[in-house]
């Protein structure tokens, strides 16, 4: 009888392992986002407290969600690569809802649940950084059109107004 149900309770986690593996890789499907054409930056925030490498990866993909992000102590992380597409943007507002968002765009996150406080400046320091330097590197304008809030694509508070206003002005834009 003891034999039996070990050899039924491996079964059902050979069973679950086969199916986690099988979500993993629809989320991350190889796909070359620079090649085919940049046309925006999405900034998040995590909605959480803990850390970036506890809170950007919640459902085990073989990548994070977001490809790039500051931390709780504006400590700078690299993500997921554009070489597969993104996981971060499902747009529900015009004219971003007709756009392959998770195609055309980085995800940038900072940690953080700026619905109930506001971001640290050294978060908001770091986070404008790079998004000028990232925006460079893949020839984005700096510009409000091509550097976006989550909220102004999906129906979202992600990452609120005064973290994007923030980042506007260290970027002088
Ligand atoms: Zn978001």
């Amino acid at each position: 009888m003891y034999m039996i149900i070990l050899s039924t309770l491996a079964h059902i986690v050979d069973v679950n392992l086969k199916l986690d593996r099988r979500t993993v890789n629809n989320m991350s499907t190889p796909f070359d986002r620079v090649a085919n054409g940049l046309k925006y930056l999405v900034v998040h925030h995590t909605a959480s407290e803990a850390p970036l490498l506890e809170s950007w990866n919640p459902y085990g993909y073989d990548y994070p969600e977001y490809d790039y992000g500051v931390d709780l102590d504006g400590t700078f992380r690299v993500g997921r690569p554009l070489t597969v597409k993104g996981a971060h943007c499902l747009p529900d507002n015009y004219p971003y809802n007709e756009i392959s968002m998770n195609q055309k765009s980085i995800g940038f996150v900072l940690a953080g649940s700026f619905d109930k406080r506001k971001a640290l400046d050294n978060q908001i320091n770091q986070a404008a950084y790079n998004i000028g330097r990232i925006c460079k590197k893949y020839g984005l304008p700096i510009s409000r059109e091509s550097i976006i809030p989550h909220f102004k694509a999906s129906a979202t508070f992600c990452p609120g107004k005064n973290t994007i206003d923030r980042i506007y002005k260290k970027l002088g834009i």
